[in-house]
Formats: C-alpha cells, structure tokens, sequence
C-alpha cells in the first residue's frame, strides 16, 4: 500500500481526562502521515508538509477531526436483524427475540452474510475494532473471524458457552463447547489482528461444570481474552443468586472459578455492590457500560461515579442488538444521560477517552491502537462537524475542544462520519450506501414508466385512457 498523508484537526489523548487536564492532544491545522497500515508522522501541516515528496498527495480534511477508530467494547454480530425489536425486559428479549434469530446461525452462509454486513456497518460508524460475542455455533465465529481478517480489522470475539437454561438448538453437549472454544483459539488467537475470548454467554445459561472448565483454561491461557455479562437486570441477579446460593454475589460467581482477570471484559456491571466494585477494579477486568442497551430494555443506570471513585476500568459498548444503534457517538450521548440520572457529569473528553484510547489501555493494545502517535496501526476515523446544518451551526459556536466534541455526540450519528481508515485502508466506502440501491430502484422506475407511456401513446384517442 501507498503511502498517504491526511490534513486536519488531530485530536487524541495522551493520558485519562480524569486525571489530568493536558490529557487531550490537539494539534489545529495537522497532518498525518500512514504508510502501508502504521502511522509514520504526524504533526503541524506546515513544516511536515515541506519534508513530504513531490508526487505525495495530501487528502484535505481541513474541518475534520482525524482521531483514533472507536472501540466498541461488547457487542454480539447474530443479533443485529433483532436490532429495534421491543421486550419488557432483558429475559423476555433472550426468550422472544435473541435466541430464534442465534438458531439460524447453524447455517454458515448466514454467518458469513451477516458478519460481512455487521463488520462494514461498524466501520460505517467509525468503529475500528470490537469485543464481539457470536452464538454457540462455532462457525458464527469462524465466519467473523474470516470476515475480519479480510478487512485486516483488530477483533476479539469467542462463541458462546452455553449448557443449560437456553432452547436445546443453541445447547453445548457435554465438553463440545469448550473443545470448540479451544479449536477457535488454536486457529484464530494471535492470527493478524485477531484474539480469542473465552465467552460464558452469562452465568444462568453455564452449569457449574461448564463455568469451572472456562475457568480453568483461563487460568492456563492468561494471553486470551474472556468476555461476559455481569449484573445486567434485576430479575437476572435474582435467577443467578438462585442458581449459585453458596456465592456471595454474581461477580463472585465467575471470580470463585478464575474468570476475574486482567484480560476479563464484562457487559454492564450495573447492580454491583461496593465490595464487588472494590474487587472488580483489583482485578484488573474491564467493565464495558452499555447505555443505550440498559436504556432500551430498562435494565438500570450504571453507576459511573463509584465506578470511578472504585478505579473500575470503564469502556463502552453498543451491545447490539439491545443495544439501539452501532454508533459509539450515541453510545457516549446515552452515557451521558445516564450518569446525569444518577446526579453526576461526564464530559466529552472523557467519554471520546473511553471509546479510544482508554479502552485500548484496558485490553492491552497499549500504544497499537486508540492514539494518534507515530508507529500505532492507522486506524483513524475522519469526523465532519459540519455534517448537518444544526451541527455546524452548533459547531460553530464550539470555543473548545470540549464543547466541539461534547456537541458531536450530542448531535452526531454515523453522517458525520467522514471516513474510517481501517490499518491505514479507507473502509467507509467498501459497502456502497443504500442510495445506490435507490438510485437503481428509481431507474428501474422510469424505464417502466417510459414504458407505460410509450404504451399510453399507442392508445387511439390522445394517450388519456378511458376509465
Ligand atoms: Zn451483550
């Protein structure tokens, strides 16, 4: 791949907002350099642009922002045709909803379709990598999987470990589900930008067996990953407190088997008690907040101001399909509303922080992903805030990179998404926008209609016919 350079505002985070001030790094008129899929340069347009060669084209984003790909921490690709699809609540989405549409995934065709579909949707959204859980099918992961690797994108995905609690299609037999887990991990793990993780879908739905063996490999494999639900709704704490009686908590539940780890990724994390929150963030597990899901299925409002207070290690993630939209902008709006429920502020540049590099940081990428910095993979995403005209005029009016970022993801979605460099390749582009197909569908329509005139012409007496 050629080399390319970007112009335009770099934005990216060299320590956490909550920290320090000076934790946000701007530099107004930029430029960045990618050769192949790292980023070689990046710095003020004008000296880096003398040094560039004669024939190297820069691509003007002057307006833009060009920061780090977004990271979505925890989402499942099978659910996305169950997107938009109502329930009373977590259990009654699983029973109605999720699992009818996890059983065609027997079939490896509809995989692959889906997964390719799944993939460029996030990209379309500036999403660069993700924490994915597929169905108890082992091929669900092996079609993500291939799917990725062709788009060279950095994914951690598993499939679902499952044995009681679930229809009897979508049940692990015996050891299969963990013989499949271990098959996945050998030809997947480390393979490009890919990882396993081991992927208990969540307490209630793995026998104690089950979990005990997760447990174990995950204890013996400290390189993958795992990645769960924890404490996601009231009637679920519930049903696991009934199901494990001898664990103090459902956090205890997967800590007593070795599933609390660096490396340990959980969903929601909602109705923690003090002690688990003490525990989670020695552990060294990240907790992947999913507000527009928790929204969406009334499942309860995470506690962003303990979790901080506690030193929890907190990311995001869209959850789709309870989640609502594949959009981490979205994802940042509804946490903001959320920690606003509970009587406390999150500002934009600590949710941006969470959605890239802190993220990163907590799933050991380190400086691979989620920084602008020179030598990191180039996954970059190009942001307009002059997308629509409310923004722009919004925009307009942003006198810091606070207020400008804090209007994008009160006001954005996936339209102001530029472009999304996926290691150093332009990937928005790779699925062709749904105006095409209705731009086909309107000339399908005219030639029909030219037809039917041609027709009406032939009609003796003045084209008009007679009713
Ligand atoms: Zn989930």
């Amino acid at each position: 791949m050629a080399r390319i350079a970007l112009r335009g505002r770099l934005v990216d985070f060299v320590g956490d907002p909550t920290h320090s001030a000076s934790a946000v790094r701007v530099v107004d008129d930029g430029l960045l350099l990618i050769d192949g899929s790292r980023i070689i340069g990046r710095g003020e347009f004008g000296p880096l642009s003398r040094a560039l060669n004669p024939s190297e084209e820069v691509t003007d984003f002057s307006g833009c922002l060009l920061m780090p790909g977004f990271i979505d921490a925890h989402t499942h690709f099978p659910q996305l045709d169950v997107i938009a699809s109502p329930a009373t609540g977590l259990l009654s989405w699983l029973t109605q909803h999720t699992y009818p549409a996890e059983m065609r995934f027997a079939d490896p065709a509809v995989c692959h379709e889906t997964a390719g579909f799944f993939l460029d949707e996030l990209a379309c959204n500036g999403t660069t990598s993700a924490c994915v859980l597929g169905t108890v099918h082992p091929q669900s992961v092996e079609a993500l999987f291939a799917e990725a690797h062709a788009r060279e994108m950095r994914l951690v995905a598993g499939k679902c470990l499952m044995d009681r609690n679930c229809p009897s299609e979508l049940r692990d037999r015996g050891d299969q589900g963990m013989h499949d887990t271990m098959d996945l991990a050998a030809r997947w793990h480390g393979k490009g930008r890919l990882a396993y993780a081991i992927t208990p879908r969540f307490a209630a739905s793995c026998s104690e067996l089950q979990l005990k063996l997760a447990g174990e490999l995950a204890r013996a494999r400290p390189d993958l990953y795992v990645q769960s639900h924890l404490a996601e709704n009231e009637d679920e704490v519930r049903w696991v407190r009934e199901l494990f009686p001898q664990a103090r908590s459902y956090l205890d539940v997967y800590d007593s088997v070795g599933l609390l780890r660096e490396r340990s990724i959980y969903a929601h994390c909602i109705w923690l008690d003090s002690s688990d929150r003490i525990r989670f963030a020695r552990s060294g597990a990240l907790a992947a907040v999913c507000p527009t899901s928790n929204l969406f299925l009334g499942s309860g409002a995470f506690d962003f101001r303990q979790a901080m207070q506690t030193g929890m290690p907190v990311s995001l993630g869209t959850d789709v399909g309870g989640g609502q939209s594949f959009s981490m902008l979205a994802t940042m709006r509804a946490a903001h509303d959320v920690a606003r429920i509970k009587a406390s502020a999150l500002r934009a540049t600590q949710l941006f922080y969470w959605a890239t590099r802190g993220a990163a940081q907590a799933l050991g990428w380190d400086d691979h992903v989620g920084t602008l910095e020179s030598g990191a993979e180039a996954d970059v995403v190009v942001l307009d805030p002059a997308a629509t005209p409310l923004l722009a005029r919004r925009a307009a009016r942003a006198d810091s990179i606070e207020s400008l970022l804090f209007a994008l993801m009160i006001l954005g979605d996936d339209r102001v998404v530029r472009e999304t460099f996926i290691a150093g390749r332009p990937s928005k582009a790779r699925r062709p926008p749904a105006s095409t197909t209705a731009r086909s569908d309107d000339a399908r329509t005219l030639e029909l209609s030219r037809r039917f005139m041609g027709r009406l012409r032939s009609v003796p007496g003045g084209g008009v016919p007679k009713p």
